[in-house]
Order: structure tokens, then sequence, then C-alpha cells
């Protein structure tokens, strides 16, 4: 599924982040960035041991945040790595923190002259954050920016599973009101 906003496409896949042309994909990483299971693992396994030194000498990134490493053996020549919100009951300010992550993310491509951006379903695996909602707010996050500049001309969603994608899908045409 592939929407225009303004100049830019925002579209919808099902698949595996590391696998992807654009210019950068994002990490849901951890604090420590350190490396770890889930998408983490996968873009540090297919991208090489350079991510994961560049990262070390970064250091540490906080909960919404964003840095940048090259992408090492990966097609993509950035990897941004963010770290979601762990969710615990919704009231403990994830929903302005998962928002700020895909911002973040955003602004910071945007600030490397990135055009193309692919993003995996932050905190929605090992952080629990409730699929629906975090879609919901994924969505609403690059809507907003893409309504707002016009540098980024492609973002892709790379949803792990059918599911995931249907997810997506479904809330895309409720904030987009064609549901
Ligand atoms: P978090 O700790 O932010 O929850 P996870 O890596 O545990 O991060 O999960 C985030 C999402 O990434 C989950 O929806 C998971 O299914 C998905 N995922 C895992 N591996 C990949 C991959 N190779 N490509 C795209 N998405 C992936």
């Amino acid at each position: 599924m592939e929407i225009k906003i303004n100049k830019s496409t925002l579209s919808l896949v099902e698949g595996d982040i590391t696998k992807q042309d654009t210019e950068a994909i994002v990490n849901a990483a951890n604090k420590t960035l350190r490396g770890g299971g889930g998408v983490d693992g996968a873009i540090h396994r297919a991208g090489g041991p350079t991510i994961l030194e560049e990262c070390i000498k970064i250091g540490h990134c906080e909960t919404g945040e964003a840095v940048i490493t090259t992408g090492g053996n990966l097609k993509a020549k950035y990897v941004v790595h963010t770290v979601g919100p762990v969710y615990r009951d919704g009231l403990h300010n994830e929903p302005k923190l998962l928002q700020n992550a895909y911002r973040n993310c955003l602004q910071l491509a945007s600030s490397k002259g990135i055009r193309s951006i692919a993003f995996p379903s932050i905190s929605t695996g090992a952080y629990g954050y409730p699929l629906e909602e975090a879609a919901g707010i994924a969505l609403k996050t690059v809507i907003t920016y893409l309504k707002e500049h016009s540098d980024i001309e492609v973002v892709r969603f790379v949803l792990f599973g059918q599911k995931a994608l249907e997810v997506y899908e479904r809330k895309l045409k409720t904030v987009t009101g064609n549901g």
C-alpha cells in the first residue's frame, strides 16, 4: 500500500528491513547501543561489525532520541538508531516518546541530506507496545512530518509478517480518512 503526501511517498510493505535499498534504515535499538535481539540483532548481523564499533563510540542514546552510523555491509548507506519506549501501561509518556523517536529519526536523516528511509515498527517487539496503538502513532507522526517538510521523498514502513502489515494498512486507511 502506498500514498502520496505532497511530493513524498509513504509506503507499507512486508519484509526484512536489512534488505532495503533506501538510503537509510532505522534500527529499534536500546539505550546502550550495544546490539540486542529482534531487529537490532538482525541489522548488526547483516551489516557487520563496523556499525557496532560506531555505536560504541557514540556510547548511548536516550529514549525518543536518535543517532546515526554508516550502514556497514548493508545496501543502505546509513543506519539511524533510535530507542523507543518500553511499554508499561500507556500512562508513562509512552505515546510522546514513541512520537519523538519517529520524529527525531526523520529530522536527523533530513539533516544528513537523506531522501529515503525505511522504518521497522519501533517498540512493538520486546518493548511490548500494542501494535494497533503504535501503528497509529507511527503513521500520524510520519504523515505530519511529510506535510511540513518536502526534503524526505520516500518513507517506507517494513513490517515483519503479514499480520503487522495488515494492522498498519488498516490504520493508514483510518488516519487518512479512507477506511
Ligand atoms: P523493540 O525492542 O523496539 O520492541 P524489536 O526488535 O523487539 O524492537 O521489535 C520491533 C519490531 O521489529 C517488531 O514488530 C518485530 O517483529 C520487528 N522485526 C524484527 N526483525 C525484523 C526485521 N529483520 N525487519 C523488520 N522488522 C523486524
